[in-house]
């Protein structure tokens, strides 16, 4: 069908402001936060209500048309670029938390709700939604799921597969199905498992049943300043091993550093190798032990400063650095791209001398800003996309940190998916039976692959451009 025909069929479902279609307007879709590839999609859709989403697919469906749905475009792996799907689906207008159950500690949140709404939404009670993504304040709840998300507390809290309870989701034949629910254990396979962390390719799922942790009843939270990224690495290991679980444990490298004090003043110090904000929470009680072995792993690996938050000013400051610490690495290079891996956590200190070594190898400068907790590892690969060699040289770095990640018995995401940036290194992961039996599985739900196609399997990377000029998904 013409894309001006489908254009007016789509504004029947989803309102006369429910659809883009304009060249200028369509370019702020045409990547995520992976921005190494683009390509535009021919209409974007708006739909106001979960109803609407249903039946905007079941038209794409009986036109055998295939869409890729977006949250905030917050990704990192290019999830949301469309790939032989010339209509993208957003749920930005899907933004309603339609019931909260205090006493139950349950959430239902519509997917295009931003992650910091439901914990807002809930602080009064003493509530908290607990996968905290550093993208918080801007990526959903639909993102979320799809990503599998993980965040700084996900370390002692577990990621959002962990809070999840029940999804709704509309297949991609506009059929929708309900999964799971409000109670926990339900008999039969998981399906709200399989649907987390699916990248979008089983469907769209337009809400959610989210559950609610009780906050903690007090915090500590440190500073832990290390001459060497080396030495901090080493304690984290040494925080691990010695029993404690940290909420958090998080790593920041010199040149980290340098630009997240340039931009948020908040007195880091830029001389350092490397810092770990360490947070411990839970009742008061204890809390001061737990934090003088923490201190005592950090001394022994040669800590020269020791900063514990006095109050929650200083701790919302510390948190406030590291959660912005992406948006201040336009100060380093024009452009960046953010690698992401996981390992043992034990291997922390290999996989970031690793890091260190691709860089010299490819001549790109790296810095680390990362859950050191749960072994995921984020390097920051900086780099000016006008220079074609440069942008061959952080692909090639990319691979080298991913394979190094496996070598060590890791894999190549922690927390931001394959999307298209990664779909070529499944296979140092999964063998050639592995990604058929994905595939089949995948096909129960999509069987004609119309839901974000050419993502996650080693098919993905075509039509797609690499920071060239763009081109159009068509209809
Ligand atoms: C500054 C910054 C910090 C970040 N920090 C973290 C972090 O700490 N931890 C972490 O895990 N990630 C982090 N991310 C990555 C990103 O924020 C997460 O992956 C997030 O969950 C994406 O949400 P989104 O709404 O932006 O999704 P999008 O980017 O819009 O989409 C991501 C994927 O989900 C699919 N999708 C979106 N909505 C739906 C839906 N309703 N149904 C089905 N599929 C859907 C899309 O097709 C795509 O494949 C960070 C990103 C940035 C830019």
């Amino acid at each position: 069908m013409p894309s001006g025909r489908l254009a007016t069929r789509l504004r029947a479902l989803a309102g006369d402001d429910g659809v883009v279609d304009h060249p200028d307007a369509l370019a702020v879709y045409e990547c995520d936060g992976y921005t190494l590839e683009r390509a535009t999609p021919e209409l974007v859709v708006l739909p106001r209500t979960p109803a609407a989403v249903a039946a905007v697919v079941r038209l794409l469906w009986d036109e055998q048309i295939a869409f890729v749905p977006r949250g905030a475009g917050t990704g990192l792996s290019g999830g949301t670029l469309p790939v032989h799907a010339p209509v993208m689906i957003c749920t930005s207008r899907l933004n309603r938390i339609e019931a909260i159950d205090r006493t139950n500690r349950r959430v239902v949140a519509q997917a295009g709700v931003v992650n910091q709404w439901v914990s807002n939404a809930v602080r009064d009670a003493g509530l908290h939604y607990a996968p905290d993504p550093s993208s918080q304040p801007a990526c959903t709840i639909g993102g979320n799921v799809a990503e599998n998300s993980g965040g700084p507390h996900t370390l002692k809290y577990g990621v959002t597969t962990n809070h999840v309870l029940g999804v709704e989701l509309v297949l991609p034949d506009g059929q929708v199905v309900t999964l799971g629910g409000p109670v926990e254990d339900r008999p039969g396979y998981d399906l709200v498992g399989l649907v987390v962390g699916s990248e979008g390719t089983f469907g769209l799922v337009t809400r959610a049943t989210l559950r609610l942790t009780r906050s903690p009843e007090d915090y500590r939270t440190l500073l832990a300043v290390f001459d060497s990224i080396d030495a901090a690495s080493e304690a984290v290991s040494g925080i691990i091993a010695s029993g404690v679980v940290p909420a958090a444990l998080e790593m920041m490298d010199r040149l980290i550093l340098g630009a997240v004090e340039a931009a948020y003043h908040v007195g880091l110090p830029t001389d350092a190798g490397a810092v770990l904000l360490v947070e411990l929470d839970g009742p008061a009680v204890g809390l001061d032990d737990q934090m003088a072995r923490v201190e005592r792993v950090c001394r022994g690996q040669g800590a020269r400063e020791l900063r514990l938050a006095r109050d929650d000013a200083e701790r919302a400051a510390l948190w406030k650095a590291r959660k912005r610490a992406f948006g201040a690495v336009g100060r380093l290079a024009p452009s960046y791209c953010t690698q992401d891996g996981v390992v043992p956590r034990t291997r922390v200190p290999d996989i970031v001398r690793a890091i260190a070594a691709a860089g010299e190898r490819h001549q790109i400068r790296i810095g680390n800003v990362f859950h050191a907790g749960d072994g995921n590892i984020h390097p920051i690969l900086l780099f000016d996309e006008r220079d074609p060699g440069e942008v061959e040289r952080v692909l090639a770095a990319g691979r080298d940190i991913l394979e190094a990640c496996v070598a060590l018995g890791g894999s190549i995401t922690g927390e931001h998916g394959i999307g298209v940036e990664k779909a070529a290194q499944m296979p140092l992961l999964f063998s050639p039976d592995d990604l058929l039996a994905m595939t089949r599985l995948r096909a129960v739900f999509d069987p004609a692959q119309r839901a974000n196609p050419h993502k996650i399997f080693p098919d993905a990377k075509v039509c797609v451009e690499t920071r060239t000029p763009r081109r159009r998904a068509a209809v």
